[in-house]
């Protein structure tokens, strides 16, 4: 559908005031077919008798008889392939919840509404509308096997990426960690999350991760001969551990660059369950013996579980950027935020604060006393080749950023 004002939208809510004002927002935009139902029986009535699904439902989430919720759930029997956006009055913890629940069910939600409903944030919720074709093509785009990605290794398609931490109090440029790409020679660039879970799964993750980390030792060593010592940082797969060939592949690898491991920073995060620890605890802690830094990524997420702190000699705790960026202003965030970094304190463990966007998230992490930061703010991932030019200009911005 070329007409975005021409899609079809239902409103469902039990009150008819919200009703009315909802009709009235979309009509003042252009919206010219909408209907509305003031329960979900109707609803569900309504697409059963139309065969003519709406591509767009605003759903109240808090409705007497049938909640949202539930509604979701029969949107999924009759295969709904429209999008949602989530009305409620609720706090917004409970809107991001119910939020996850409906992309777990495959539904695509284009964001939630707290009420009263600003006419400006529905637009541009509605904006984010696309046909459930498009979706379905640029998903479906994004599909490789494990032949493809074994040659891709092969011929050198992957390529490393660099982005700086940078210590928060002086804006010292610490380290950099290596993250990966795919040059596609067709798709342009692929990113990680669309085949590392596809090495893991394939046994070709201890590859993938040797050709990383000797790409970035060869990096560290460069750099260091130019009078750069960065460390460098390189992303670990739970399933790299299984074996003490990587133990040994490491210790190899760091060696041969003539790299100190106390300059390579080694981040793990639990990807998956793992039933049987001992040997990644074995891997763990004989390259913490070695000198290697050991840190947990992704913390607070889920993935990374307390008790591997117990266990396991991290020097660096990594906290998730789904609780830094915008935690000055969400209460949630925020205590997330600080429940880890208090945690990094008393462990006399090094934190760093992952996805600063912007300035107020800068002043945020700087105000909490976070060490380290790292995010679009400060730099994207860049080519090494990038990184010269890029530090000329951090070191013009700095001093007006830790002043203070
Ligand atoms: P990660 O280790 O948590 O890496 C941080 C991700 O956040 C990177 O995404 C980075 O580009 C992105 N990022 C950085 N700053 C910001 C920011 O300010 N805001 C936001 N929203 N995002 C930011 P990327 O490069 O797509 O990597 C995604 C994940 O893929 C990584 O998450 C890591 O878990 C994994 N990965 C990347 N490279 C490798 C690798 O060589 N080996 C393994 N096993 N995993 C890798
Ligand atoms: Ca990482
Ligand atoms: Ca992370």
């Amino acid at each position: 559908m070329n007409n975005k004002f021409a899609i079809r939208i239902l409103v469902l809510d039990d009150e008819p005031f919200m009703l009315k004002l909802l009709c009235r927002m979309l009509e003042n935009s252009g919206f010219s077919s909408v209907s509305t139902c003031d329960n979900g029986r109707a609803a569900l009535e309504l697409l059963d008798r139309t065969n003519c699904h709406p591509d767009l439902i605003l759903l109240d989430i808090n409705m007497p008889e049938m909640d949202g919720v539930e509604f979701v759930r029969h949107l999924v029997e009759h295969h709904y392939s429209g999008a949602l956006i989530l009305v409620s009055g609720e706090d917004e913890r409970v809107l991001q919840s119910v939020e996850k629940l409906v992309r777990a069910h495959k539904i695509s939600v284009l964001g939630y509404l707290t009420k009263p409903v600003i006419p400006a944030r529905l637009a541009e919720l509605i904006d984010k509308w696309m046909p459930p074709a498009q979706v379905a093509i640029e998903a479906a785009k994004r599909i490789y096997s494990a032949e493809e990605l074994g040659e891709a290794m092969v011929s050198g398609e992957l390529v490393n990426y660099y982005q700086p931490k940078v210590d928060v109090a002086t804006g010292e440029v610490v380290g950099v960690e290596t993250l990966v790409r795919w040059r596609h020679p067709s798709d342009g660039m692929v990113y990680p999350d669309k085949f590392i879970t596809l090495a893991e799964e394939h046994g070709l993750i201890d590859e993938l991760t040797r050709v990383v980390l000797s790409g970035a030792l060869n990096q560290s060593r460069t750099w260091r001969d130019a009078g750069m010592p960065l460390r460098v940082a390189v992303n670990v797969s739970m399933d790299n551990l299984v074996s003490l060939n990587f133990l040994n592949n490491v210790v190899e690898l760091t060696s041969k660059a003539g790299v100190p491991p106390q300059e390579v920073v080694l981040e793990v995060t639990e990807s998956r369950l793992m039933t049987d620890l001992r040997v990644p605890l074995e891997i763990l802690t004989r390259l913490h013996l070695k000198r290697f830094r050991l840190s947990i990524d992704d913390f607070g997420t889920g993935n990374s579980s307390l008790t591997q702190l117990r266990n396991i000699p991290f020097v660096e705790l990594k906290i998730d950027q789904s609780f830094v960026h915008g935690a000055w202003a969400n209460d949630t965030q925020r205590a997330m935020f600080n429940a880890s970094h208090g945690l990094a304190t008393q462990l006399k463990m090094e934190s760093v604060a992952e996805g600063v966007e912007d300035r107020a998230d800068w002043d945020f992490v700087r105000h909490q006393g976070c060490d380290l930061a790292q995010g679009y703010f400060i730099a994207r991932p860049m080519p090494a080749e990038d990184l010269p030019a890029w530090l000329v200009d951090w070191k013009r911005r700095c001093p007006e950023l830790v002043l203070q």
